[in-house]
């Protein structure tokens, strides 16, 4: 679907190399002629996930995920494929034509948010370091930043005046509807033009998890109230879809196997300063289902820290079900009464701080506990009426279970009745039908013996040849093998010498379940000692199946035939059956 032209694409791969791609984002070991890393899709110890310099694809057998340097920044950034081939097509110092953009007028209006609010974040910074900054400065000096980490984080101040950022960007001749769309202007009710949303504010940019601006929250330095403002919605800014720090903590949080989710900006950025590289915070306590599934790329645990106050009330811990139903381990941190995450890491240092995290408490038991000791063991009802809701969310079948035996263990009921009582609770978030999962695409049964053959024909163009001699390409019956082999003719016709995996795949940028046939393919055919024998074997295997698959479907329609009693229809299915049998003895 997008625009861009094959060649381009292929321009682009042809001056990328997926080795390098990769290991700027996980850490690669070479391992003979490809290298190998604990896959970033899926948990493990032992790593499954490789990379061929060769090929210029990517493969993990233990989920399956793989493809090309596109599809490898797609899936690891969550971006799409237009954007995922300016990223490549950056790095390779390629100049790419406004293919992407709708209209064909200029960069999209998103990457001009992005860059009028990069250019808003520098101006405030500025701001901070002159003169009228003084005293903001001042504030986050006392308050523990250290400079380098107003720099990181782009910390910046708002003069207490109503058109500074406007005019300079009127200077700049940035188009005042521009502005207003980034939500940094707002249109002044006399209709006297636009002032600056912010004022008198110390800013902090809210990146996305790329690390591109899309809001600022903009926060005072005395009592007034309101302590923050923050940037309305826009076209790249929506508060349920951005976690706060996830640009700077998600190599930390992906390295230290759990994300810290805290509150606010500073409860990230003073932990961060002082080493803790794995915190991000929400707004709010509840977290979107978009907010875990980002979460969910990096890691399946999360640990809340709450401040002792909050931690005591079942309430707070209700917010946490959407991480339960996006599958999360929730672990629950209490730190002592009236400390936020900032406060405490100040004072404490990093090291007891992660000693408060690591003896975080599974949800379940912190819950339940919390429960007896306000309603007392004997609020059966009351118990289990705040507990059931946030089992029945465990979206894995044994954890649920082994949590509704413990809680009628500990509430001295029947099990049975508990689950009965479950099964009453109203499902209180309707859950979308999410698209099948990667791995679940790939275990759909492919026919095996294609896909050698598929893989024997992408890696040579004789096996290629020898396959269409003498199986012939009509012959393959797998629907993705097909779309797949149909392309590899096309290439070797048009005088191709030898194909590219990593270009192959580009060519299935919205087919992901032909894409994991040509990775399959790929992989099998690295590992074939014998590619000979395994093409001999698997023509002659291919044969069978279809002569197997012809006979049970004549079969069938022999059968119904008989029934209706259509004798010309069954005299021709006969025929058809003896042929096939012929040709199984011959
Ligand atoms: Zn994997």
């Amino acid at each position: 679907m997008s625009k861009i032209p094959q060649e381009v694409i292929d321009g682009i791969l042809d001056r990328t190399d997926i080795v390098e791609v990769i290991s700027g984002c996980i850490q690669l070991k070479k391992a003979g002629r490809n290298y190998k890393a604990n896959c970033p899709f899926h948990n493990e110890k032992t790593p499954s996930f490789v990379v061929s310099p060769e090929k210029q694809i990517y493969h993990c057998f233990g989920c399956d995920a793989g493809g090309n340097a596109i599809n490898f920044l797609m899936k690891y950034e969550n971006i799409g494929f237009p954007e995922a081939v300016e990223v490549l097509a950056g790095r390779a110092g390629v100049q790419l034509p406004k293919y992407t953009k709708a209209a064909g007028q200029g960069p999209s209006l998103a990457a001009r948010l992005y860059e009028v609010n990069k250019m808003a974040a520098a101006f405030y910074q500025n701001l901070l370091r002159g003169e009228n900054g003084r005293n903001a400065l001042g504030y986050l000096e006392k308050r523990g930043i250290d400079t380098d980490t107003m720099s990181e984080f782009r910390i910046g101040y708002a003069l207490n005046r109503w058109e500074e950022l406007r005019k300079y960007c009127e200077r700049k001749k940035i188009p005042a509807a521009l502005l207003r769309k980034a939500g940094l202007t707002i249109p002044s009710e006399k209709g006297k033009g636009d002032y600056d949303r912010f004022r008198n504010r110390i800013t902090f940019p809210i990146f996305n998890e790329r690390g591109h601006i899309v809001a600022f929250g903009g926060r005072v330095m005395d009592d007034s109230l309101p302590k923050y403002i923050n940037s309305p919605e826009t076209e790249v800014y929506s508060k349920s879809n951005v976690l706060y720090g996830l640009n700077f903590s998600r190599r930390g949080i992906r390295e230290r196997g759990c994300a810290v989710l805290v509150e606010g900006y500073m409860d990230v950025i003073i932990p961060f300063q002082h080493g803790v590289t794995n915190v991000v915070a929400a707004s709010g306590t509840a977290l979107t289902e978009r907010q875990v599934s980002m979460l969910k790329k990096y890691t399946d645990t999360a640990v809340m820290v709450f401040d002792a106050d909050q931690a005591g009330e079942a309430a707070s811990l209700r917010g946490l079900d959407t991480l339960i139903a996006g599958g999360m381990k929730v672990r629950i941190a209490a730190l002592p009464e009236g400390e936020d995450p900032d406060s405490f890491v100040r004072k404490n240092g990093r090291e007891k701080f992660e000693d408060i995290v690591r003896a975080a408490r599974g949800l379940f038991d912190y819950k339940l506990d919390l429960l007896v000791e306000k309603l007392g063991v004997r609020d059966v009802g009351g118990i289990a009426d705040e507990m059931l809701p946030t089992i029945r969310k465990v979206a894995n079948a044994v954890v649920q279970s082994d949590h509704l035996k413990r809680l009628a263990e500990r509430l001295g009921i029947n099990e049975t009745s508990l689950r009965q009582e479950m099964g009453k609770v109203r499902p209180d978030y309707s859950r979308r039908v999410a698209a099948p999962s990667e791995a679940v695409l790939n275990t759909r049964a492919y026919r095996s013996s294609e896909i050698h053959l598929l893989g024997l024909a992408i890696s040579d163009k004789r096996m290629f040849d020898r396959i269409r001699g003498e199986l012939g390409l009509d012959r393959f019956r797998d629907m993705n093998v097909k779309k797949v082999i149909d392309i590899v003719s096309a290439l070797f016709g048009n005088g191709e010498k030898r194909i590219n995996p990593g270009k192959l795949l580009s060519r299935f940028e919205n087919d992901a379940r032909a894409r994991a046939a040509v990775v399959r393919a790929i992989a099998k055919a690295d590992i074939s000692r014998d590619p000979e024998k395994v093409l001999t074997d698997c023509v002659s295997c291919v044969l069978k199946e279809n002569r197997d698959e012809d006979l049970k479907d004549l079969t069938l329609r022999l059968k119904e035939a008989k029934e209706s009693g259509n004798e010309a229809e069954m005299m021709e299915l006969m025929k058809k059956i003896s042929e096939i049998n012929k040709e199984k003895v011959a």
